[in-house]
């Protein structure tokens, strides 16, 4: 960066009368001139991080930090009468949908900043993920035209656009090159897909739709397409320098596929090589063999990516032949190994006319990570119990982390200021230091509680703006944000929180001290089930906060809109962090993370990252509760069934208020049918499929002793900053650097 130039040019910007659009985009373009170009590695080892969703959230603010003119802009601006804050008017970049999309973001700001050469490859949507209102409670879509405020952080790459053939059209994959800032400048280059509206259509939408056949070609177009350009670009820049000598491609790339959806890459990868470059299969197998690398994300099944071969074959069908073609070798080779035919089955990329994306990636990808311990023993135990068996090598852990620069430096300066004066600004550059915190003394604990009631400040005071809930700020904050999953149990909260109303009001609970409990999620447009349970939380939120009796002790918000701006604001205003899913089902988690870092205790069961943060931090500065793994998987032996529990006051009362007549889902059956589901099951699921009710006392009672014990002020403070002195372990610098060490060997 020509830090020089950049703020002698801010300094003669004129800011007058320009309005804040037209201020980001000159500030972001001056910013883009003087920053430099993207570091240059080509004849070095590099990784390409190919991933269908990049979270980025909003750029300005972040680029400015990690070019180091976060402060200057700042008073500069200042000195011209512009707050910098007027640019939080410019919306988030939502080109992901949660927690994985977001790790792709925090993964290439990890790589940045310790000057490691990672690249992302995605697709530029037109549309990002939908902006959520609420109306009466439900919710409605919006959509997210991100780029009406401009995209100065972009570069079109006209001159390395290239055409992607479908059987029935083709389409240009033009590239969009964002630099990514750190120590080196690393590439995120998104394709947007051009030539006819047609064409058009695959890079406009997020998620499209998948309940029709349309949709689901869509989806796989979209994979397919900007799988497609990357690995045709590789392949194409490689020869250009070295010929058609592959034998050095592995060396100098790595390739990995984040979760299901590109790996599809892998297929494209050996057509090139065959098709095009007129490589025999065996060598072109082999060559993605040593390219390859899979994370998986998700043990849930509807996760995993299987396509009907007719829907594969419509559209791409030399793909579909040279997938079926890798299931030969795969077979050929498991045979090999002495598998037996129930065990082939198992790992079959190939089987009733449906292509396993999954087991693709497992038998030709060199490395399969998951993204926490938990996580990697099930998918070594269960999900690819086989694979693993035949493959010992490949399976490995990686457990996800989150940029702290973003995570804590970025959205909370407050806390960053005092962790500077308690151990040195050492830990901005080496978070492993932040250790050092965990010797506080009894003043950082006080400044702490400063810190926490600032930030607890600012949060309620842009909820109360935004959502019109005002919530006095001595109250306790409960958050459960992330995206509305019946796994993630936003249900059971409700009926927690349900419960604690009841209890307030017939006196059964004494001595509550006065509580809010923030709601943030969005549900996927098309998930019934999710849309209700949002509704009922907005049932209970507008009928506890209009309870004159109650609503000094006990408010609940559901927040509109959850993205990574909100986010920020509310991992640093929250006491406590709700991490309650079904244990075994939240693969790791993140969001755990970033509170953690902040100073909030965990409430949550034993599951994804929960575990290794209270391994670091101390159950006892946590609140764990709820049945562990193997006691589910006891339970789903053996059946569970929900009714025995439906006597209990607890249960009943909660599970009653969705069908006695005591909240409306604007008649929809919503409500009728998520009882339903908890008591007679729905669809392909059991009753109670996520053990909401099985857990749902013991989460009760352990909110009612975080609240006993918040009373202690110190000795509650006391536990939320050793959470945080606890939680260099979760920055994505350590887990890059373990990407880096193990898999990438960058
Ligand atoms: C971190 C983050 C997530 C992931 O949250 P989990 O609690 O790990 O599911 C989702 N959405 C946004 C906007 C985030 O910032």
């Amino acid at each position: 960066m020509n830090k020089q130039l950049f703020l002698q040019n801010l300094a003669d910007l004129n800011t007058e009368n320009k309005d804040v659009i037209t201020l980001y985009n000159e500030i972001s373009s001056l910013a883009m001139k003087c920053a430099g170009g993207i570091s240059n590695t080509a004849n070095k080892r590099n990784a390409y991080y190919l991933s269908m969703e990049f979270l980025i959230g909003r750029s300005f603010f972040n680029n400015l930090l990690e070019l180091g003119v976060l402060n200057e802009t700042k008073s500069i601006l200042a000195e011209k009468g512009v707050d910098i804050n007027v640019f939080e008017e410019i919306e988030d970049a939502a080109l992901g949908n949660g927690g994985l999309g977001r790790l792709a973001a925090c993964f290439l700001d990890s790589a940045a900043g310790l000057g490691l050469p990672l690249h992302g490859y995605g697709i530029r949507y037109k549309y990002g993920l939908f902006k959520q209102a609420l109306e009466n409670g439900c919710q409605v879509e919006l959509p997210d035209d991100w780029q009406r405020f401009g995209d100065p952080w972009s570069v079109r790459r006209e001159d390395e656009k290239r055409e992607i053939k479908f059987a029935d059209y083709t389409v240009t994959a033009v590239p969009y090159d964002m630099p990514v800032f750190g120590k080196r400048i690393n590439r995120l280059r998104l394709f947007q897909a051009e030539g006819s509206e047609q064409a058009e259509k695959i890079s406009e939408y997020l998620y499209p739709a998948d309940d029709t056949e349309e949709g689901k070609l869509l989806r796989l177009r979209q994979e397919y397409f900007f799988s497609a350009a990357t690995v045709a670009e590789l392949l194409e820049n490689y020869v250009k320098q070295h010929g058609r000598n592959f034998g050095n491609f592995p060396k100098l790339h790595v390739i990995q596929l984040n979760d299901t959806h590109p790996v599809i890459a892998i297929a494209e990868f050996i057509r090139l090589l065959t098709a095009k470059y007129r490589q025999p299969f065996a060598t072109a197998l082999s060559l993605a063999r040593q390219t390859f690398a899979y994370t998986n994300h998700t043990v849930l099944p509807e996760a995993l990516e299987c396509w009907h071969e007719d829907y594969v074959k419509k559209i791409l069908p030399d793909i579909a032949d040279i997938i079926v073609k890798i299931n030969i070798y795969a077979m050929r080779e498991q045979t090999a190994a002495g598998c037996t035919e129930e065990e082939i089955a198992k790992m079959a990329i190939y089987k009733d006319k449906t292509f396993f994306m999954a087991n693709l990636a497992v038998y030709v990808a060199k490395s399969v990570n998951g993204v926490a311990k938990l996580h990697t023993e099930i998918l070594k135990n269960s999900l690819f119990a086989t694979a693993h068996k035949i493959y010992p090598e490949k399976l490995q852990n990686k457990t996800n982390g989150i940029t702290h620069r973003r995570w804590l430096e970025l959205c909370n300066g407050e806390f960053s200021q005092l962790i500077d004066q308690t151990i040195g600004d050492g830990w901005r550059a080496d978070i492993s230091r932040l250790d050092g915190l965990k010797n506080y003394t009894a003043e950082t604990v006080e400044k702490f509680i400063e810190v926490k009631r600032t930030k607890k400040q600012q949060l309620l005071k842009y909820i109360a703006e935004k959502e019109g809930v005002v919530v006095p700020d001595n109250f306790l904050v409960f958050a459960q944000v992330k995206r509305l999953h019946e796994y993630k149990r936003q249900l059971m909260t409700a009926f927690a929180v349900l419960d604690i109303y009841y209890g307030l009001k017939s006196g059964e609970i004494k001595d509550f001290y006065p509580s809010v409990f923030i709601f943030g999620a969005k549900s996927a447009p098309a998930y019934k089930r999710a849309k209700a349970i949002i509704k009922f939380i907005n049932e209970i939120a507008a009928k506890v906060n209009a309870d004159a009796q109650t609503n000094g002790l006990l408010k609940v918000v559901f927040v509109q809109n959850y993205n990574v701006s909100y986010a920020e604001k509310i991992v640093t205003g929250a006491d406590v962090s709700l991490q309650v899913s079904t244990a075994g089902l939240e693969a790791s988690g993140t969001g755990n993370m970033k509170f953690m870092l902040n100073g909030a205790v965990t409430c949550g069961t034993m599951d994804g990252a929960n575990i290794e943060i209270v391994e670091f931090a101390g159950k006892q500065n946590n609140y764990i509760f709820g049945a562990e793994v193997d006691e589910i998987e006891r339970l789903k032996r053996e059946g569970y069934s929900p009714a025995a529990l439906l006597n209990t006051p607890l249960c009943s009362r909660a599970v009653e208020a969705l069908v006695n007549g005591e909240f409306s889902d604007g008649g929809t059956g919503g409500f009728k049918e998520l009882y339903e589901s908890l008591i007679n099951g729905a669809s392909w699921h059991a009753p109670d499929n996520y053990f909401v009710l099985y857990d749902l006392k013991s989460y009760f009672e352990a909110l009612l002793s975080i609240n006993a014990d918040y009373k202690q002020k110190f000795a509650f403070a006391e536990k939320q900053l050793i959470n945080a002195a606890s939680a260099a372990y979760f920055s994505s610098d350590r887990t890059i650097r373990e990407y880096a060490d193990d898999i990438w060997k960058i």
